[in-house]
């Protein structure tokens, strides 16, 4: 992916403030910092969001987050940590390879969680019905 833009950062050809690298993983700060230290964990290998990811390779990340976030909440005395994954536009996704923010949080930094809806009767059941149906259709055919 030649207009890949952390692809050009995993390759080097663009700078970026790098806290870890092995040979399938980067991780880098943020140039927008929700807060600072917040990074970006990516695997070399293209591919546009975690939904398009391979198996081997989602199993890889989630330990290497936790160490990162360790890490991260460490240096900048952070009081807590949000592992956020934005899939497609809708999401808020606008960097079309896959990346985990690892974003410290401070008591009082000022943002909020999202507000949650609540269902129509009966709407719970439904849909959880139809997921959970999706879902073992999805585990068979994997
Ligand atoms: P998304 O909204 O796609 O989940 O997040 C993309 C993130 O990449 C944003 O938080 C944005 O600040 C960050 N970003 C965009 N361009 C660059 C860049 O050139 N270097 C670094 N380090 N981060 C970037
Ligand atoms: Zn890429």
């Amino acid at each position: 992916m030649n207009d890949c833009l952390f692809c050009k950062i995993a390759a080097g050809e663009i700078p970026s403030g790098k806290i870890y690298e092995d040979e399938r993983f980067l991780a880098f700060l943020d140039i927008m910092p929700i807060n600072p230290g917040h990074a970006l964990l990516i695997p070399k290998n293209h591919s546009r969001n975690m939904l398009e990811t391979d198996e081997a390779t989602l199993r890889e990340l989630m330990p290497l987050v936790a160490k990162l976030a360790r890490a991260v909440m460490t240096v900048v005395g952070a009081n807590g940590i949000n592992i956020g994954i934005n899939n497609e536009p809708a999401a808020g996704q606008v960097v079309f390879h896959t990346h985990i923010h690892i974003i410290p949080r401070f008591s009082g930094d000022g943002y909020r969680m999202w507000g949650g809806k609540e269902y129509e009767e009966g709407e719970e059941k439904a849909l959880a019905e139809k997921i959970a149906t999706e879902v073992e259709t999805g585990l068979r055919t994997r």
